[in-house]
This record gives C-alpha cells, sequence and structure tokens, in this order.
C-alpha cells in the first residue's frame, strides 16, 4: 500500500554551535517522504518555486517518489532558517518566508485520491483538512502538527483532529495544547480530542504512544554524534507511516503494529541527525535499517527477574 504525503518543502539554512550551511533541501514533506520511501510506494503533495534546484527534484524522484501532486510555480521557494543551542533539545527559528507556499490550495492529481495512508506533515492544519477533503476514504491518517499552529490556528487543528487516526507532536506542543504538564495525562487527553492513537516526541529522549488501553514507551537509539536535529520528527513520522503501509493488511491498524512502526520510524530518524540536511538517507541502505532495527530491539529488551 502508499503512502501520501503533504506538506512543506523548502530551502534550510542551518546553525548549530559548530557548524553552519545554507540553502539545504528542507521542508516537512522533503524528510517524511524520503522517509517512508524505504518501506513502501509514495505520492507526494507539495509546491516549490522555480529557484527549486534540479538535483533536489532528481533526488526525491530517484528515490521512487511520484512527484505528479508536485507543484512548481512561478517565485521563491519556502525558506527557513534555525539555529541550535548545545543542548540540541533547544531551537529558536531565526528567519521564515512562505514565499510560494503563501498561496498554496493543492489540488491533488486523481490518481492520488485513494492512497490507502495520508501522512499529513506540518503545515497548515487548513492545508491538511483540505487534502483529506479531497481523498476516498483512507484506510488510515497520521497528522504532524507544531507550536506555531497551536498558536495561531488552534480552532483549525481541533477540526482537524476529529478527522486523523493519529497525532504526532513533540512534548511541549502536547502540553501547550492540552495545558497539562503530564505527558501521561495529556496522551489521553489528545485521544478525545479525536485521534485513536498519539505519539508524544520527547526528542533525544524517545517517544510515547498512546492507544485506547495501551501505552508503549520507546527509547531514542543512543548516538554520539548528533550533526543536525532538524527533520528528524517528520523523518520518524515518514518512518512509521511507510512502515504500516508496507504490512499486509487483513485486519485493523493494531497497537502491536503501530509499536513496531514507532521503532522503525526511531531508527530511520537516529540515521536522519547523523548529518545535515536529508545526506545521511541519500547514503542509506534497508540493510543499515535492519541492523540497527536488530541492535535497538536487543538493547532496549528487559529481562524479567525471577
Ligand atoms: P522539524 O525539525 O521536524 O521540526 O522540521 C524541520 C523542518 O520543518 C525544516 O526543514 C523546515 O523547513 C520545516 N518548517 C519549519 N517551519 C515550518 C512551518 N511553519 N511550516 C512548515 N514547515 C516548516
Amino acid at each position: 500500500m502508499s503512502v501520501l504525503v503533504v506538506g512543506s518543502i523548502g530551502l534550510d539554512t542551518v546553525k548549530t554551535q559548530i557548524e553552519e550551511h545554507a540553502d539545504l533541501l528542507g521542508g516537512s514533506a522533503s524528510y517524511a517522504s524520503v522517509g517512508a520511501s524505504f518501506f513502501t510506494d509514495v505520492n507526494l503533495v507539495g509546491i516549490v518555486g522555480d529557484d527549486f534546484p534540479k538535483p533536489h527534484m532528481e533526488f526525491l524522484g530517484n528515490r521512487g517518489i511520484d512527484l505528479e501532486g508536485l507543484e512548481m510555480v512561478e517565485g521563491n521557494t519556502f525558506r527557513w532558517s534555525g539555529e541550535y543551542h548545545w543542548d540540541m533539545n533547544i531551537r529558536e527559528t531565526r528567519s521564515i518566508a512562505l514565499n510560494v507556499f503563501e498561496h498554496f490550495n493543492p489540488t491533488l492529481p486523481a490518481s492520488y485520491h485513494d492512497t490507502e495512508f495520508v501522512l499529513l506533515a506540518n503545515i497548515a492544519p487548513k492545508l491538511q483538512s483540505h487534502v483529506l477533503d479531497q481523498m476516498c476514504r483512507p484506510k488510515f491518517i497520521i497528522a504532524d502538527t507544531m507550536d506555531l499552529w497551536i498558536n495561531i490556528a488552534k480552532d483549525d487543528l481541533l477540526a482537524l483532529l476529529k478527522r486523523v487516526d493519529m497525532l504526532i507532536l513533540n512534548d511541549g506542543e502536547a502540553r501547550q495544547l492540552t495545558g497539562e504538564t503530564s505527558l501521561i495525562k495529556a496522551g489521553s487527553h489528545i485521544r478525545k480530542l479525536g485521534p485513536r492513537f498519539v505519539a508524544v516526541k520527547k526528542g533525544e529522549h524517545g517517544c510515547l504512544l498512546f492507544g485506547e488501553n495501551d501505552f508503549f514507551s520507546c527509547a531514542a537509539y543512543p548516538l554520539e554524534d548528533i550533526h543536525d536535529p532538524t527533520g528528524a520528527g517528520d523523518t520518524f513520522a515518514g518512518g512509521l507511516a511507510g512502515y504500516l503501509a508496507s504490512l499486509n493488511h487483513n485486519g485493523p491498524i493494531t497497537f502491536n503494529k503501530l509499536r513496531k512502526a514507532v521503532v522503525y520510524g526511531s531508527v530511520l530518524a537516529s540515521f536522519n541527525v547523523e548529518a545535515f540536511s536529508l545526506e545521511r538517507l541519500r547514503t542509506l541502505t534497508p540493510q543499515d535499517i535492519e541492523q540497527r532495527y536488530e541492535s535497538f530491539k536487543l538493547m532496549s529488551k528487559i529481562e524479567v527477574l525471577e
């Protein structure tokens, strides 16, 4: 089964306390679609300006991502710039230019309407809803969001939540959305707003998964060197959605399937942060993913003491 990914595609300038790089391929949908492409077919919906470098387009196409839903229009591509503190869980946005995104109103190609899995990567919740309006009964819908939309478009976000199966957001956003300090309470609270499943990301501390009567805590894969955390959350979401879509589904999406998908998402994200932009994903192989998945499984195992 395939995944439709919609979100931002942009050019990022990223500064850490060690290095700075400008005009990198970025955007939530770039990370998410490449992450998903390791597991399944991907239909990408997004917009770029006519300044978008051809090699980036070729990279996405060479990963087998379907680009019929990617519009190129006159104007400048979306741009974002961010700076990380020594504690890389903390990031400041230095600038953002919506550019061609400002008037983006995606019309899906007819061949995308019955894509079974949908990943609404981070963009305005109104646009995420607009994409859903054009879909014929997807099997599973995942949405990602960010603090900006909780601040400026909360009603749109709440309307979207009633239509999705799963929400992915980070710990600060979960607290902001619910007013709860406990993430456990926040997870249950968000489930009451609509999504049956909620994944709360905690940066280098892993992720919490909530279901109806189920809970799973997934650690983050331990890395010595993190070069650029940008897009970790989007790659996580892409890996998770791609893995889920790659399974042979006769029945519903179960919590156990989601547990495994969360681990694959975490593995993908751990590779992504090893280099700037999507550089590490360019050379990543399915064997690398399987190897890290196996070692992650071993190091997360808890023996029951007699
Ligand atoms: P993450 O590190 O997972 O928060 O995602 C970072 C990516 O999100 C960067 O590549 C940015 O281009 C993109 N991004 C930043 N701000 C926004 C926004 N307001 N809407 C959509 N994408 C954004």
